[in-house]
């Protein structure tokens, strides 16, 4: 075994980014527990999980998750999630503005700090709150389109789009040669 890289079995460092409260915690939560808990605690500084998907050619991924908080207070220490990492999920909230432009803020920082080769998606969370949307889903398609990214909207809430997520992720990695 050469630590999860062979061809069937990969396995894959994955960050989130985002503004505090866009919801990586409930992604990351609902994806790997089949939960959603609206009492959840803010991340302080960044948390650990890990979750293991098989794909339709028997390819399995294990992902290893870092959950990171969005505070100000913790934007330097980023740069040590992310760096080395081969997916970042960058997720905003539709019904904030302020949390879209924060997205692009981090795509930047990506480009420039980020590995060349990493795979980027661009996630617009709290679809269920579609009456109160202020990001266009246009603008998010547009966004993502630009920077070579992968797009979803989602709902940590009702689980829609949280396994395709992790899904398409999977398909977009590069894969070993064996
Ligand atoms: P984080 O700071 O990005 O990790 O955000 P959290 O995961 O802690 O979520 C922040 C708040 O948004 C919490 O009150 C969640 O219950 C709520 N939330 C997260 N995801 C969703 C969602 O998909 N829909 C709705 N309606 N609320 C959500
Ligand atoms: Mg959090």
């Amino acid at each position: 075994n050469d630590g999860g890289h062979d061809a069937k079995n990969l396995r894959v460092k994955l960050v989130l980014l985002g503004d505090s409260g866009v919801g990586k915690s409930c992604i990351v939560l609902r994806f790997v527990r089949g939960q959603f808990d609206p009492t959840s605690k803010v991340t302080v500084g960044a948390s650990f999980l890990s979750q293991t998907i098989a794909l339709q050619d028997s390819t399995t991924v294990k992902f290893e998750i870092w959950d990171t908080a969005g505070q100000e207070r913790y934007a330097a220490l980023a740069p040590l999630y992310y760096r080395g990492a081969a997916v970042a999920v960058v997720v905003y909230d539709i019904t904030s503005p302020d949390s879209f432009s924060k997205a692009q803020y981090w795509v930047k920082e990506l480009q420039k700090h980020g590995s060349p080769d990493i795979v980027m998606a661009l996630v617009g969370n709290k679809a269920d709150l579609n009456e109160k949307r202020e990001v266009a889903v246009q603008d998010g398609i547009d966004y993502a389109e630009k920077n070579r990214m992968f797009f979803i909207e989602t709902s940590a809430k009702t689980a829609d789009n949280i396994n395709e997520l992790f899904e398409e992720i999977a398909k977009r990695l590069p894969r070993p040669s064996a």
